[in-house]
């Protein structure tokens, strides 16, 4: 499974990330829900591991124990084989974190998950790469330490000069 983890996130992906930290998790659900339709490859188990915390946490937002616990088994057995950063995600921590939750939830138990307190609920981190194309001839570039080069025609710059286009 690891051997597709060196590719980039496509957008939808990037804004179910988004939305998870903005504790925004049914809209998370189906931005990641969205990327995982899209996805033929086997990289479209990560987003549904993924996608799989944002309804857990949902689910623990509504008081529902049992849709919390069941929901973490299903993530746990998606992401378990994937290494600990993949498509540029902290998978490693991000299932931490989900253990942590679910261990609060389960001392809770079902009587008293209403009092989960909601600062439990970390943010997913991850490393958004860039694609840079090429304005010569259209070719994919390549980016090493801000180092961006075309493979093909050799044009090359330094990414620093092009943070004007970015916020
Ligand atoms: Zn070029």
């Amino acid at each position: 499974m690891g051997n597709d983890c060196d590719g980039v996130l496509p957008p939808k992906a990037i804004e179910g990330l988004k939305l998870f930290n903005e504790k925004k998790f049914f809209e998370s659900h189906e931005e990641l829900e969205s990327a995982w339709r899209d996805e033929k490859g086997s990289i479209r188990y990560l987003y549904q591991g993924v996608l799989q915390v944002a309804v857990a946490y949902f689910h623990i937002t509504r008081g529902n124990y049992e849709g919390a616990v069941r929901m973490r088994e299903r993530s746990m057995k998606l992401l378990k084989d994937y290494p600990d950063v993949c498509r540029g995600i902290q998978v490693g921590k991000l299932k931490n974190d989900l253990d942590a939750v679910i261990q609060e939830v389960k001392r809770l138990g079902v009587e008293r998950i209403n009092e989960f307190d909601q600062s439990l609920f970390k943010d997913v981190e991850w490393n958004e790469q860039r694609i840079w194309i090429c304005d010569r001839c259209g070719t994919q570039m390549h980016e090493k330490n801000c180092k961006v080069t075309c493979p093909n025609c050799g044009n090359r710059f330094d990414c620093s000069d092009l943070n004007i286009y970015f916020d």
